[in-house]
């Protein structure tokens, strides 16, 4: 493959500047980024350079009607410093699937991979190597073309910022199921990861940690009578040794680590169901003890295991399992990420 990416370096580096052992989650960035201007009907070829804020006209779209998508994936370093991703062009495909809802022009591949493999190359020494700690990878697209006039931007970027992050979240999360607002509703956006997306989520979430929860718990945006997603990630519930998640739709966003986790579980000869799941089943199953474990899944915290939820004004508890699905899962995955383990499905990309 001939490498069409430009790279301007930086001057010094920032790294020393890091406490790698204190990682936040997504608030440090790496010595570099790629952009790639879309201008005069295409695509331009993609460059790297140093990090830096960006200068936009006040009346870029972004701003106004909110022409924005973005992927979020890591970038994994293993004991022997190989530099591994995890199924990278699942994010490619999701990208442009994102772009083609939002009217964003739809990236071609090697710009896509030859931009990330280049850069990851790049910032290479800015992949921790503490345990649970990766380099965050933030690929997006924003409409930079102007105009007041509520139409597609004529020119867009896209860019992609790397964050070396610890671990997302370790503790268990109180959830409360939504009975009023909606992420997503049939005919919308929802599958898209549009920014607008995670906006309109901040303000129902507000009110739940308000009451003492972490997250929310979306319902379908029709009857609120069935569980969709838990805050940006996908659910997955087990009732009796059954693992289920709902179907994906447009309101149900089509999660890497959703269908990794249904892989491995099917390999690991748990029964598992793709299925509408109702909270009346999910409330009755807590009552009769059926309900086992209730978990988040998404890239950043892999796997968020739920210690309890609240509905309709009750609280209720879920078990401490000591050999959850959840933590096999979490380390199944996980292994086959940081190439600890045998990758089976193929799912490893060395970059
Ligand atoms: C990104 C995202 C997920 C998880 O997708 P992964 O590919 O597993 O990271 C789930 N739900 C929503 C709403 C998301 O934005």
């Amino acid at each position: 493959m001939t490498n069409t990416v430009m790279v301007e370096k930086a001057k010094v580096s920032k790294i020393n500047e890091v406490d790698f052992d204190n990682l936040p989650f997504g608030s440090v960035y790496s010595d570099h980024m790629l952009v790639c201007d879309y201008k005069d009907g295409k695509w331009n070829a993609p460059k790297i350079m140093p990090y830096q804020p960006l200068t936009l006209d006040p009346s870029a779209k972004i701003f106004h009607y909110g022409q924005s998508i973005f992927e979020g994936m890591k970038a994994y370093k293993d004991d022997e410093g190989s530099i591994w991703l995890f199924r990278p062009l699942e994010n490619f495909k999701r990208l442009n699937k994102s772009a083609k809802r939002i009217a964003i022009p739809e990236l071609p591949e090697e710009y896509f991979m030859e931009g990330l493999t280049t850069l990851l190359q790049l910032d290479s020494d800015w992949i921790p190597q503490n345990p649970g700690s990766s380099l965050y990878v933030r690929p997006f697209i924003l409409a930079s073309g102007t105009g007041f006039h509520a139409s597609p931007a004529d020119e867009y970027k896209f860019i992609i910022a790397c964050a070396p992050s610890g671990a997302y979240f370790s503790g268990k999360v109180r959830v409360l199921i939504e009975e009023n607002y909606s992420r997503a509703a049939n005919g919308g956006v929802g599958y898209a990861k549009a920014g607008g997306n995670y906006a309109g989520q901040f303000y129902p979430t507000q009110l739940a940690i308000d009451k003492g929860y972490n997250q929310v718990i979306w319902t379908d945006d029709n009857t609120h009578e069935y569980i969709e997603e838990a805050g940006a990630m996908n659910i997955f519930v087990r009732i009796n040794d059954t693992l289920i998640t709902g179907p994906t739709s447009d309101r149900i966003l089509d999660g890497i680590t959703r269908k990794s986790i249904l892989d491995i579980a099917e390999d690991e000869g748990i029964a598992t169901e793709v299925r509408k799941i109702s909270v009346t089943e999910v409330v009755e199953a807590a009552k009769n003890g059926s309900l086992k474990e209730m978990f988040g899944a998404g890239t950043a915290a892999v796997v968020s295991p739920i210690a309890g939820f609240g509905y309709k004004e009750t609280d209720y508890d879920l078990p401490e399992l000591t050999n959850s699905y959840a933590s096999l899962l979490k380390k199944r995955i996980t292994d086959i990420q940081y190439n600890r383990a045998e990758d089976k499905f193929g799912w490893r990309y060395k970059v």
